[in-house]
Parts: structure tokens; C-alpha cells; sequence
């Protein structure tokens, strides 16, 4: 918390009742109160005309509401992509990104500012670690792009924790903002809309399992030997590719939903055919879902490159010889580096 006064924002329902009672307001305040966050998205207590002025003022003495500063919106030339980028108090930027595909709408959200798991060909992972999100601006980024979207005639329908930072290294903030998303007096997302990313942070995906959030689990293979993984990740020196089957294994077998791994393709490197039917034969006796994802290039990184159409191919028909269901992610916003592994910020002087 940046202030010791409650964030509504970040306030489950239970937490705010509780709050409302210390404050001797009936319990229905909770839901007017939850209306004007959500519904409405108020900025300042003031603003919430139909609860009375007394109340009006004990809130604002004790509680605050996170507000992220829009500094920028960027739309793909496609429209399939918008980009937007946050400023939060601490004047540390974040981004995040709306992402069109048929009817589904999903927000692409960030977890942390910068990265401390220092992916190779991932954009975030060279800004370091900086700071943890709290799970007000983790909501308030699904809140500011659901009014986006609702501006066009459209809404959120799913969330991915896929933007900047591992969700897992800030697993109470992720798991609190998880739980807000799903309120129904809110945005009201299922579950299975929600997935969770993680680049394979094995004690965060045990927390994850025991909580019962019942939220979706990506996690990013790419690489089918501990050899290259390790190159790639670093955070394979610690959970090794053995260790990530057999955690998802167990996701299955508690959750009866399996996880998805989402395997970048990247030329010379994870793109052969021997990777394949490694791959095939890594996830044979695993209930998952695979998600490729050709690399994304961008201008600040030139030592990764995206395959040929033609290798992309010949990867895919391996696949498909070794009877592995997969699909392939169409990268949406490359035009405006807000693909997968391309968020950013570099402060503008
Ligand atoms: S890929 Fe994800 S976990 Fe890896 S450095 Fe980038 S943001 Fe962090």
C-alpha cells in the first residue's frame, strides 16, 4: 500500500462490510458502494451522490481509490490492438493491452513494473525488477480498459496475467485483484475467462492450486531440453522442465482442467523439427493445452528472430504427425509492440 488508507479498490466485499458496519452504515451501502467503483467508476468518494454526506466523509477520511494515469492509448492500425500505458503515482509507467479476436475481448494485464526472471527474448524481462503492483492497480487497469472497450460497444470478456511481470512473485496482490475481477456486482468474469501466466514458479503455482481460485494456468515452456530453457530462462536452473510436468500433472489431477503451455518459436533456436517431437513427446500423457507462439521481433532486441513461414510450417506438420492438438497465437499490435513479450517502457525524456 503507497497510503495507509484503505484502497476501496482493493477491498473485498466481506472486508467492505466490515467497514461499512465499523462506520454504523446498513449493510446495503456495501453494494452502492460497489456500484459507484465498478459500475460507474468514481474517482473520489465525493462522487457517490446517493450515499449520504456523513458517510461521504468518513470514507473519504479512511479510505482512497486507485486511479492509474492514462498517459497514452495506442491502436494497431488493424483496430485488433490497443496499448494502453499507466503512470502510477510513483510516476512508474505499466502497460497494458485489449486485444480483439472474433467476439472474445481480453485484457492483457501487468503484475509487476519490470521483471525479475530476466527471460532472454522478453522486452520486460531487460527493465529488471522495479516494483509489485498492488491489486487496486492490477483491477484498475481491467476497469480503465473495460471502459475503453464499453466506449466502443463491447466489453471484457477474459483477462490474462500475461503483461509485465511474473504474477506469481506478487501472488497476494494477483490473487486478491483475481477475486475482485470475478465479482459479480463488478466485472463479473467466470474463472475459466481469467488465466493466469507464469513463467514456471513452481511454489506459486502450488499456492495457486491450494487456493482454489479456480482461474486458469498458462505456462511458458518454450524450449523442450533443460539445456536451452535454461538459456532462455533462467529461472530453469531452479524448476526444471521435469518439474513443470509433473506440477502440471497434479494441476490436473486437482483442478480436472488442464494447464495450457505456450511455447515461443523462435528461428535456430526452439523451431526444429527434433524440438517438436520433443515437445510431442514431453506433453503425450499430459491433459494441456499448446498455444505457439511465433517470436515477436522487436527494434530494441535484434538477437531473437521469428521463423519462416516456411519453418513455421514444417514445425506445425510434425506436430500434427506426432497427433499433438495445438494452436497457433496470431499476434495482434505487433505494429504498436503490444505482442506477446514486447511490453516495454522506456521513459520518454
Ligand atoms: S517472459 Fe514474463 S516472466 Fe519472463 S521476463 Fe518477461 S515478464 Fe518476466
Amino acid at each position: 500500500m503507497t497510503s495507509r488508507l484503505y484502497d476501496l479498490k482493493a477491498m473485498l466485499p466481506g472486508e467492505l462490510n466490515q467497514l461499512v458496519g465499523e462506520l454504523e452504515e446498513p449493510a446495503y451501502r456495501t453494494r452502492q458502494i460497489l456500484n459507484w467503483l465498478y459500475a460507474k467508476g468514481v474517482r473520489d468518494v465525493r462522487e457517490m451522490t446517493n450515499v449520504s454526506k456523513i458517510l461521504r466523509e468518513k470514507l473519504a477520511e479512511r479510505t482512497r481509490i486507485t486511479w492509474l494515469h492514462l498517459v497514452r492509448r495506442q491502436e494497431s492500425a488493424t483496430g485488433e490492438a490497443v496499448k494502453f500505458l499507466f503512470e502510477l503515482p510513483t510516476g512508474q509507467r505499466i502497460e497494458s493491452v485489449l486485444i480483439a479476436d472474433g467476439t472474445r475481448r481480453t485484457a492483457c494485464l501487468s503484475s509487476q513494473v519490470g521483471c525479475p526472471l530476466d527471460c532472454k527474448f522478453c522486452a520486460t524481462g531487460r527493465m529488471g525488477m522495479i516494483a509489485n503492483l498492488e491489486a487496486g492497480q492490477i483491477v484498475d487497469q481491467l476497469l480503465q480498459v473495460n471502459h475503453f472497450a464499453r466506449g466502443r460497444g463491447e466489453k471484457v470478456t477474459n483477462v490474462v496475467m500475461m503483461g509485465m511481470g511474473e504474477p506469481l512473485l506478487n501472488y497476494s496482490a494477483v490473487a486478491r485483484a483475481l477475486k475482485l475481477m470475478r465479482l459479480k456486482e463488478g466485472i463479473g468474469l467466470g474463472g475459466r475467462k481469467i488465466t493466469v501466466s507464469t513463467a514456471g514458479y513452481i511454489p506459486g503455482i502450488r499456492r495457486l492450486m491450494a487456493e482454489d481460485l479456480n482461474v486458469g494456468l498458462a505456462i511458458s515452456l518454450n524450449a523442450t531440453t533443460d539445456q536451452m530453457r535454461e538459456q532462455l530462462m533462467p529461472i530453469n536452473r531452479k524448476y526444471k522442465i521435469a518439474d513443470l510436468l509433473a506440477v502440471a500433472r497434479e494441476f490436473f489431477a486437482r483442478r480436472g482442467y488442464g494447464v495450457t503451455f505456450e511455447y515461443v518459436l523462435m528461428a535456430g533456436l526452439t523451431d526444429a523439427d527434433a524440438d517438436a517431437r520433443r515437445l510431442a513427446e514431453l506433453t503425450r500423457d499430459i491433459p494441456c493445452k499448446i498455444n505457439l507462439i511465433p517470436y515477436n521481433e522487436t527494434d530494441a532486441d535484434r538477437r531473437f528472430r521469428r521463423p519462416s513461414c516456411r519453418r513455421l510450417e514444417q514445425f506445425y506438420q510434425v506436430l500434427r504427425g506426432c497427433r499433438v492438438e495445438f494452436t497457433v497465437r496470431h499476434s495482434r499490435g505487433r505494429d504498436i509492440d503490444a505482442a506477446c513479450g514486447q511490453l516495454y517502457h522506456r521513459r520518454e525524456k
